[in-house]
C-alpha cells in the first residue's frame, strides 16, 4: 500500500452510467464526489446500446444531449418475431419526444464522462481499485497512481464484477449473472433494420431472445442473450452464434450483404436486485454491481442511471452509515424490486415456446392502441410493474412524453 493518503468526501468506484449518475447527483446536490474507474474513456462496453425511455429520461435529466453522441439514433418501430414466425410491428409514439434509442456504448459513456468532467468532478481514468477497508468512520480505497483516498462515502458503480463487493468479502463464489449475452457490430445493413429495432424470440434461444439495434450509416448492434437458469451450457450456444447471421429471418430483416465488424463479445449481465446486498457499512452498491438489471429483458442502463442517482440522494440526504444505507435500500425496494418480481414473472412466460407465440399474438390483435402502449411499456415508458403498485400510478399515465421534447 502507498503511504499517501488523499481525504475525499464521497468516492465513486466507476465511470459508467451508475456511477456517472451518482456523481452529478452528488454534485448537484453539494457533495465534493471524486470519480475513479480503471479504463480510459472512450472504452467499449459489452452492450446491446439500446436505450430505453426511463434511461432516455435520466440521461436527459443528467444533461446529455443526444448530439453530443454521434452515433445516437432514435427507435420509432420495434419489429417483434414470435417462435412460431408472427411478426408483429409495434410503433412508438412520434412527435412527442424519443421513447427508445440506440447509441455505441463507446461514445455514450465517453460523453456521460465529458458531462461529469465538465460539471467540474475530477475524474481520474485508467485507476483501478486494488483494495477496500472500511471501519466506522470511513472507506480506505488502495487506488492504482492515486495512493490511498479516504472516503466518508463510497458508491460502487464497478460493473457486474464489481471489485470492490469482493474487497469487502461480500462476493458469491461461481456466480455468472443471470444472463450471458453476445453482441456482434454489422456493417451493410441495407434491410428494414436499417431503421427498426428487432426482437427475435427463436425457439432454439428460449428463454432468451436476439436483437438487431440500428446505429446510423448501415450499421447494427446484433446479439442475443440467454438466460443460465436455462441450464444450457455457453459452449452450445457459441455454436448457435456461429450461424446465427445466416438464418433467413435475420437476413431479411439486415439484408443482403451485412458483414460482421471486428470480433464478437459476451459478457454476463447480473438480475438479481432483489437479493443483491445494496448496502454495507459506508458503501453503497449501483448499477451492475448491485445486480439491478431488469431480468426480462437484460437491460440495464435505466436501471443503473436511476440507482446511481438514488444512492445519491441517500448520502445527500445525510444522517448515520446505518440510516443513508437504510434510505438507499427503501428506495432501491420501491423504485426497482416490485418491477423486477413483475419481469421474473413475464419471464417465465416468455421463456417457453408457446408462452411467447401466445403473448405475441395477444399484443397482435390488440389493435393500434394496445401495439403502442405494449410497445411504450415494453421500453419503460412505465415501470414494469406500475399496475400493480398503486402508489407510482399518475394521471399522466401512458401520456407522458419522452424524452427531449425541446
Ligand atoms: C451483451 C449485453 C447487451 C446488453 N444490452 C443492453 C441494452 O441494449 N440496453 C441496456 O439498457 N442494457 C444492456 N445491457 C446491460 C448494460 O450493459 C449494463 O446494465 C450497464 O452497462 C450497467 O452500467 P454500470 O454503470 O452499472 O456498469 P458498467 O457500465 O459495467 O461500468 C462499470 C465501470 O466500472 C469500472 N471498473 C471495473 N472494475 C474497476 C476497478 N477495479 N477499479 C475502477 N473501476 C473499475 C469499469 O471500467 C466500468 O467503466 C447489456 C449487457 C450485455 C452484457
Amino acid at each position: 500500500m502507498s503511504a499517501r493518503t488523499t481525504d475525499v468526501d464521497v468516492l465513486v468506484v466507476g465511470a459508467g452510467p451508475a456511477g456517472v449518475a451518482a456523481a452529478v447527483a452528488l454534485h448537484r446536490a453539494g457533495r465534493m464526489p471524486v470519480v475513479i474507474d480503471k479504463a480510459v474513456f472512450p472504452r467499449d462496453k459489452c452492450c446491446g446500446d439500446g436505450l430505453t425511455t426511463l434511461a432516455l429520461r435520466e440521461l436527459e435529466a443528467l444533461g446529455l444531449q443526444p448530439s453530443a453522441v454521434e452515433s445516437f439514433r432514435r427507435v420509432d418501430d420495434v419489429v417483434v418475431r414470435a417462435p412460431g414466425g408472427r411478426t408483429v410491428v409495434l410503433p412508438l409514439p412520434r412527435g412527442r419526444g424519443v421513447f427508445a434509442g440506440v447509441t455505441r456504448r463507446a461514445e455514450l459513456d465517453a460523453a456521460l464522462v465529458d458531462v461529469a468532467a465538465g460539471a467540474g468532478i475530477p475524474v481520474h481514468q485508467g485507476c483501478a481499485v486494488k483494495d477496500v477497508t472500511q471501519d466506522a468512520g470511513g472507506v480506505t480505497v488502495d487506488a492504482e497512481g492515486l495512493g490511498q483516498l479516504r472516503a466518508a462515502h463510497v458508491v460502487a458503480a464497478d460493473g457486474m464484477w464489481s471489485p470492490v463487493r469482493r474487497a469487502l468479502d461480500l462476493g458469491e463464489d461461481g456466480y455468472l449473472g443471470e444472463w450471458h449475452a453476445f453482441r456482434q457490430y454489422v456493417s451493410g445493413v441495407t434491410g428494414p433494420a436499417a431503421d427498426r429495432l428487432f426482437v427475435w424470440f427463436d425457439a432454439d434461444l428460449l428463454p432468451g431472445y436476439a436483437w438487431s439495434f440500428p446505429l446510423p450509416d448501415g450499421r447494427a448492434n446484433v446479439g442475443f442473450g440467454i438466460l443460465r437458469a436455462s441450464g444450457r451450457r455457453i459452449q452450445d450456444v457459441k455454436q448457435t452464434w456461429a450461424t446465427f447471421l445466416d438464418r433467413p429471418h435475420v437476413t431479411a430483416a439486415l439484408g443482403p450483404g451485412t458483414e460482421p465488424e471486428g470480433r464478437h463479445l459476451a459478457w454476463p449481465i447480473p438480475a438479481r436486485i432483489d437479493r443483491a446486498v445494496l448496502a454495507h457499512g459506508r458503501t453503497l452498491f449501483v448499477g451492475d454491481a448491485a445486480g439491478a438489471t431488469d431480468v426480462m429483458t437484460g437491460e440495464g442502463i435505466g436501471q443503473a442511471l436511476l440507482s446511481g442517482r438514488l444512492a445519491a440522494t441517500a448520502i445527500a440526504t445525510g444522517g448515520t452509515a446505518g440510516s443513508i444505507a437504510a434510505g438507499y435500500t427503501r428506495s432501491v425496494r420501491a423504485e426497482l424490486v416490485a418491477d423486477h418480481r413483475m419481469s421474473v414473472l413475464l419471464g417465465k412466460v416468455l421463456a417457453r415456446r408457446r408462452g411467447a407465440d401466445g403473448a405475441i399474438a395477444i399484443v397482435d390483435h390488440s389493435g393500434a392502441w394496445g401495439r403502442r402502449n405494449f410497445a411504450r411499456w415494453m421500453f419503460e415508458d412505465e415501470p414494469r410493474a406500475i399496475a400493480v403498485t398503486p402508489r407510482r400510478w399518475h394521471r399522466g399515465f401512458l401520456r407522458r412524453p419522452g424524452a427531449y421534447t425541446g
